[in-house]
């Protein structure tokens, strides 16, 4: 079914444990990711026939070489010296059709060496949501790990109670995090330090200079970092778990716990439960990525070229870069969503007047955007009605109409609008019914339905109204996200 080509079991030896999955006792399949087989170039009637087996841990696919790859990482600003795969194990590396190499991880596959007190195990409903919600991140055309499949093993798990549980096979352009350099950093292991290094940049960079190969990466990842935050911001996701460990190499969000797309606007939601002091919050993401890519620098220092004190200004000048990699970035986003082609004079103020409007109104995030291509068309109508006090708004869009009017033909403008702010996000109450259907009624009906929603997210649609608007206020203000772990 698969044809794998292991580098990370063949070159990075050391940096892994070699563990195999539980066999799960009663696979059954819930859901499977033809779109994504075909990226892969698997057959989709021999990997629906064997799915089941192959990607629940009850059978070996052949080729596969599982490992638990070793990462630290900083939770809560704090420093868990030893995490790594507690509950997910490494199959192997693909080549896609595009000759991209992507790998394929079991999550809730069971113990491995890194699971400390764990069970290694996943529940249904947690996996089912890590796939709608980075299925939804695709379709938005944001970086993302996705899922191939969910299989139910037939095997409860405990959590407050005693849930379904099920593994997820997971797609990633890499596993590499920033724990994973912190991991060898912190035991002054630089040999394999090194090795990663150069491993991350054959695999993620391998364009980049190499003078100073541990600037590049730190550069390369600033980058990639930054656009992958502001495109967060964009479309209102908050990750809820933006530990080193949760902060891909390559830029992919990776993750998906506590997380949720946020109805109405205001910086500072959190809806995760362990997240007291609203460290993860909406507004603090792009200052939080900084502080992690710090993590990376403090990491790869020693692997900096030169004497100590001019690699700390060197690396030190790279994370200064980040906010204006940010800033360009959020401006890029912002101005397509607001229907700006390209970047003009006095577009950063109305850009910045804009987030005022949101933040005093607070009015449905994702709504705001898409009826801001109806008051393109002239119709301001759908848009005021999002907001308690419209004066902020009306004040700024007379502005906002005048700048548009140097920019293209209207139609157009509006449809080139719509292809960038979503109708159809998978929001919290949708994704809360989707998962109860699935993991206490065995439904997967409502499941389905959004997936479906969130496939196409740009495309309006007859009979899909309902994943276009807000839950109740009730719903709303009382909304928590948990971990699932
Ligand atoms: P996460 O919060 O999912 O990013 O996980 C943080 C760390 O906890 C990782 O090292 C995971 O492998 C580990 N972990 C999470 N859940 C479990 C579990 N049920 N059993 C073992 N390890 C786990
Ligand atoms: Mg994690």
């Amino acid at each position: 079914v698969f044809t794998f080509d292991n580098t990370y079991a063949r070159d990075l030896t050391g940096l892994y444990a070699a563990a195999l999955p539980d066999p799960a006792p009663r696979p059954r399949l819930i859901a499977l990711n033809l779109d994504l087989a075909a990226e892969l170039g698997i057959d989709p009637t021999l990997l629906r026939a064997e799915a089941a087996d192959l990607l629940s841990g009850a059978r070996l696919p052949d080729g596969a070489e599982p490992i638990a790859q070793a990462y630290a990482g900083h939770q809560f600003g704090g420093l868990s010296p030893q995490l790594g795969d507690g509950r997910a194990l490494l199959l192997g590396e693909l080549i896609d059709q595009h000759g991209r190499r992507r790998d394929l991880q079991l999550k809730g596959s069971g113990r491995t060496p890194f699971s400390r007190g764990g069970d290694g195990k996943a529940a249904l409903g947690p996996m089912l949501r890590e796939y709608v919600i980075g299925e939804a991140m695709h379709a938005l055309g944001i970086p993302t790990t996705r899922a191939l499949a969910v299989v139910a093993t037939g095997q409860p798990v405990r959590r407050e109670g005693m849930l379904p549980g099920a593994v997820l096979a997971r797609v990633a352009a890499s596993h590499l995090r920033v724990g994973t350099f912190e991991y060898f950093a912190i035991r002054e292991d630089y040999d394999r330090l090194r090795r990663l290094l150069d491993y991350a940049l054959d695999r993620h960079y391998p364009d980049v200079d190499r003078t100073q190969p541990a600037l590049a990466l730190l550069t390369a990842v600033r980058d990639a970092q930054a656009k992958l935050v502001a495109r967060w911001m964009g479309v209102g996701f908050i990750h809820g778990v933006m530990n080193t460990d949760n902060v891909t190499i390559s830029g992919e969000t990776i993750d998906y716990g506590p997380c949720a797309f946020m109805d109405d606007h205001a910086p500072s939601t959190v809806f995760s439960s362990i997240d007291h002091g609203g460290r993860y919050a909406y507004g603090n993401q792009p200052a939080i990525m900084a502080w992690n890519l710090s993590r990376l620098a403090i990491s790869l220092l020693p692997l900096v070229e030169g004497e100590h004190d001019e690699a700390v200004a060197q690396a030190q000048a790279v994370l200064d870069g980040f906010a204006g990699a940010y800033q360009t970035a959020w401006q890029e986003e912002l101005g397509a969503k607001l229907g700006l082609t390209a970047f003009r004079e006095g577009d950063g103020a109305l850009l910045r007047e804009f987030m005022t409007v949101l933040e005093a109104g607070k009015p449905d995030h994702t709504l705001t955007f898409r009826h801001l291509a109806t008051a393109a068309r002239g119709d301001d109508g759908p848009l005021l009605a999002l907001f308690d006090d419209e004066t902020a708004l009306r004040a700024w869009l007379p502005g906002w109409r005048a700048r548009l009017s140097h920019d293209g033909r209207p139609e157009e403008r509006a449809a080139a609008m719509d292809a960038v702010n979503p109708l159809y996000v998978p929001r919290n109450h949708k994704v809360e019914e989707a998962l109860t259907a699935a993991s206490e009624a065995d439904d997967l009906g409502p499941f389905g339905a959004l997936l479906e929603a969130v496939s196409q997210p740009f495309t309006e649609r007859e009979g899909l109204e309902a994943f276009a608007g807000p839950a109740s206020a009730a719903f709303t203000t009382c909304y928590k996200t948990f971990c699932g772990t």
